[in-house]
């Protein structure tokens, strides 16, 4: 962060600000983590905060501390909006273009007429803010939102529930601290928040122990529908309504299963095609290893983005359509494919 966004923050912050803090659609760990820890870190400081998510929160980081006292604007939707118009200020997090949350949300952040404050790691962020600390080479929201504490020089506020929540999308960004986002800044911090009361272990077990059974079989459906097109190194993964129902998929299932397609030995892009018969949509999340920019095939080819190995992205057309546009845009890219990555 710049000295002279430091000493705008500290100014604007003297006296008891109402705050809001807002993620994405769809929140995942980072989403959840860093507005929880920006809102209990605020309300050490005195101020009157409440986070407002667009819609709801995953099981697997239900638990998160502050996850409880959470807003959602699709359910809560006259406190969320009464929250919204009488903040002074409120923090963008995890997101880079008010589009994210969503159109209803988006509605009303447009009409908001106070000011916002935007901490993120994604790339080409919208110019709305007051104050936009936007850095792509950080693994995590979550992690800004550290050095953000730390420019302010209050990691000392920082105790076990911030702590946890911090950690919680410092792990789930990194997936578990092996993403090369993942510096030995990121592990100095890591340690910090484990010296600030953060329970590793049981983090990680809260998150990755949480499976039922119908999700597990959910993930044996993902990986029989599994297909190869080797001779791009790639692999890619669909869902139907149909299956989805037929495993009482929960919000969250299909979080991570796109990763067992780039596990595979030599595939440095993976792709994950959700249907979502109710939204009219096809889902997609894509990863890839190397050089080779997934943000910039969403965008190139489906409505999305996100960061150069982790992006997703949209379809109006039928799960079978957007998957035959995939296979055959992606020979398009068979030599940046096939120099992407090596070990
Ligand atoms: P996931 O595949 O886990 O949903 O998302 C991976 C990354 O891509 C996340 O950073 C997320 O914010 C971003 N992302 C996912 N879907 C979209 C989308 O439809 N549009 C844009 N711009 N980014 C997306
Ligand atoms: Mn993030």
């Amino acid at each position: 962060m710049n000295t002279n966004d430091i000493n705008v923050l500290k100014t604007y912050f003297k006296e008891p600000k109402k705050i809001v803090f807002v993620a994405h659609k769809n929140p995942d760990g980072d989403a959840v983590g860093s507005t929880t820890a920006m809102a209990m870190f605020y309300k050490k400081l005195g101020h009157q905060v409440q986070v407002v998510l667009p819609n709801g929160i995953p099981d697997f980081i239900a638990w998160v501390p502050g996850a409880e006292e959470v807003y959602r604007y699709d359910l809560q939707n006259i406190q969320s909006k009464k929250a919204i118009n009488e903040a002074d200020v409120i923090f963008l997090l995890d997101f880079n273009a008010l589009h994210r949350v969503g159109d209803d949300m988006q509605n009303g952040l447009e009409t908001f007429t106070g000011d916002f404050i935007m901490i993120d790691h994604h790339q080409q962020p919208d110019d709305i803010a007051m104050v936009t600390y936007s850095d792509t080479s950080i693994s995590s929201t979550c992690q800004m939102v550290y050095h953000y504490i730390d420019a302010l020089g209050q990691t000392d506020l920082i105790d076990e529930d911030i702590a946890t929540s911090i950690y919680t999308g410092i792990m789930t960004d990194t997936g578990s601290f092996r993403f090369p986002s993942t510096t030995s800044t990121t592990h100095r911090i890591i340690a910090d928040l484990i010296d600030k009361g953060a329970k590793n272990a049981d983090i990680h077990n809260q998150v990755f122990s949480n499976n039922s059974y119908s999700r597990l079989q959910l993930l044996g459906k993902a990986l029989t529908n599994l297909v190869l097109l080797e001779d791009c190194k790639t692999a890619y993964i669909t869902l139907s309504q149909e299956e989805l129902k037929q495993y009482n998929y929960n919000k969250g299932d299909t979080e991570g299963i796109v990763n067992y397609a780039l596990s595979l030995k030599g595939i440095v892009l993976a792709g994950i095609f959700i249907e979502d018969t109710d939204q009219g949509i096809v889902k997609i999340s894509f990863r890839s290893k190397g050089n080779f920019s997934v943000n910039q095939f969403a965008r190139n080819h489906f409505d999305g983005g996100g960061h150069d190995n982790a992006a997703g992205g949209r379809s109006v057309d039928s799960l079978q359509e957007t998957v035959d546009k995939f296979v055959s845009i992606v020979p398009n890219y068979k030599q940046e494919l096939l120099v992407s990555y090596e070990i």
